[in-house]
């Protein structure tokens, strides 16, 4: 077993930390939140005092945190974790990031010869606490396999998408994806109500035929046909509208990067932008319905 420096214990990161730490890894946790600390060090992990403390022997270093500035900040510079790790130590950042940022840091890395991977999820902070996250990995095919058996121990599906910041595009073009469709069918619902159908008729039959998506099946914005779904609970989070807004935002900056038109991706993050504007961005995702019904 290794010894894994892990930095970011917030609601994702704190899950996976403690599976690491379950897996019998010495794993050395570092926050700048005290709290996020003691939840650490309950679920078994040992409390380090800085990132170069935390870095003390570690063959690998994991990153959780919430955007490109606070990677580039922990992984940059003459504290940062790729002057400071020790030499041969393996690098793997699972924050959602900006495709620049991830590429930026993995280059960095590779000119010290640290082997460092992107390495994003899906799936929520039920699905950190319970290992099964999706991994989606940007490196090259030697830092992929190395990467793997840690990335295995918190997750269910690990992919290797290609070369770095790879796992990054995976990861904005399937939210895109998820915004749009989730708007939609939002729409669809919405749009059957006012025309007197019911949301369970319109489920049974879209459900089965060429309008069904994940949105609709397994998140479905509409009150009442799956019963697991945020609407049923007044869109309580899950994946808030903020975090679905951040990955949009991530994809039309890439998406103005490459010159790609994304007219559709564009008008979805317009629409969550007013959730964020009328400070409902903490429900659900999915509670872009309220906004299409003109109730939020
Ligand atoms: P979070 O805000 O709960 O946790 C981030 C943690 O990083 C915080 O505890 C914060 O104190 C810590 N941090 C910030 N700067 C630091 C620094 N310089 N040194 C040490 N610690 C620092 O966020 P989260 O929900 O755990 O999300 C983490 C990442 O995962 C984000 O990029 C997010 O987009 C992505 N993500 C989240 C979800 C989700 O459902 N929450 C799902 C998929 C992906």
């Amino acid at each position: 077993m290794n010894t894994i420096a892990f930095i970011g214990l917030g609601n994702m990161g704190g899950g996976m930390a403690a599976n690491l730490a379950k897996t019998g890894h010495n794993v050395r946790a570092f926050d700048l939140s005290p709290d996020a600390l003691a939840r650490a060090k309950n679920a078994g992990c040992n409390i380090a005092n800085s990132v170069l403390d935390a870095l003390n022997g570690a063959e690998v270093v994991v990153t959780m945190l919430p955007a490109g500035q606070h990677v580039r900040s922990v992984y940059l510079g003459e504290n940062g974790i790729i002057a400071n790790a020790q030499k041969g130590a393996l690098l793997i950042d699972s924050s959602t990031i900006d495709i620049e940022s991830a590429r930026a840091v993995i280059t960095a890395a590779a000119e010290r010869e640290l082997a460092m991977v992107d390495a994003p999820v899906s799936g929520g902070v039920g699905a950190a606490t319970a290992g099964t996250l999706t991994f989606m990995v940007g490196g090259t095919e030697t830092a992929f396999a190395k990467a793997k058996p840690y990335l295995e121990s918190m997750g269910k599906n690990i992919f290797h998408a290609g070369d770095a910041g790879n796992g990054q595009v995976a990861k904005v073009c399937n939210n895109m994806l998820l915004g749009i469709t989730m708007v939609g069918t939002c729409e669809a619902f919405a749009l059957a109500e006012k025309l007197g159908l019911d949301a369970q008729t319109f489920y049974d039959i879209s459900s089965t035929a060429s309008g069904q998506s994940w949105s609709m099946t397994a998140y479905c914005p509409a009150p009442g046909p799956v019963p697991t779904s945020p609407a049923n609970n007044d869109y309580a989070a899950g994946f808030t509208a903020a975090m679905m807004l951040k990955d949009m935002r991530l994809a039309q900056q890439a998406a103005a990067s490459a010159k790609a038109s994304t007219p559709l991706g564009a008008q979805a993050e317009a629409l969550y932008a007013l959730m964020e504007v009328a400070g409902k961005d903490d429900l659900d995702f999915s509670g872009i319905m309220k906004l299409i019904r003109g109730k939020l």
